[in-house]
């Protein structure tokens, strides 16, 4: 199974997604590549596999993802390799993922693996405090493009199976929790 969390930054996809792999058996998280820098509690591997723009567009170029965004000035992809590899071991993968991504996964992936894509939301003004108070010192004008990004995101909400109002965290993560426990329940159901 693999399940996508979408939401603007800031909408606490990556605290979610930690606390899923804590809390649940067989779940992992499948690192993306970026051109982005790490950011201060970030390392290697974990959250992302960190490349530089040229270590990227190489990768594009040998069609090593299955889908890839320009997002914020940088690059983010998803590994065929890593992905595939996941899909075979048969565990839950939870992936950050944004909207545009989804949609090109979903399209993908849907014949290989079940996709369960969740949208999380969150109100503008919240999302702006969270957005400044986060610890890697957003400029005034990185905050705007991720605000400005919300109403393109929110466009997109169709397509997913789930969307959560993420203004209790215990709440959304429990939330979570079950739909994956119901979803494994049809899958088993279905076999
Ligand atoms: P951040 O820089 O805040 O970690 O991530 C920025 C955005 O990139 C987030 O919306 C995140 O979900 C998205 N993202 C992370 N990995 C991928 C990926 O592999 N592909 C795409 N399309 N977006 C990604």
């Amino acid at each position: 199974m693999l399940v996508i969390l979408s939401g603007v930054s800031g909408a606490g996809k990556d605290t979610i997604k930690k606390e899923l792999i804590k809390r649940m058996d067989n779940v992992i998280s499948l690192p993306s590549f970026t051109s982005r820098q790490p950011r201060e509690d970030e390392e290697e591997g974990i959250q992302y596999h960190f490349i530089t723009r040229e270590e990227f567009l190489e990768k594009v170029h040998n069609n090593e993802f299955y889908e890839y965004d320009l997002h914020h000035n940088n690059y983010y992809g998803t590994s065929r390799k890593l992905m595939n590899e996941k899909i075979q071991s048969g565990k839950i993968i939870v992936k950050d993922i944004e909207v545009n991504g989804t949609e090109n996964l979903i399209k993908l992936l849907k014949n290989e693996v079940k996709v369960v894509p969740i949208f999380l939301r969150v109100e503008r003004e919240e999302l702006k405090r969270r957005l400044i108070s986060r610890g890697d010192l957003l400029t005034d004008e990185e905050i705007e493009l991720r605000l400005g990004r919300l109403d393109y995101e929110e466009s997109k909400m169709n397509l997913y199976d789930y969307v959560i109002k993420n203004d209790d965290l215990e709440k959304t993560v429990q939330i979570i929790m079950t739909i994956i426990e119901n979803e494994k329940r049809l899958e088993h159901a279905k076999k």
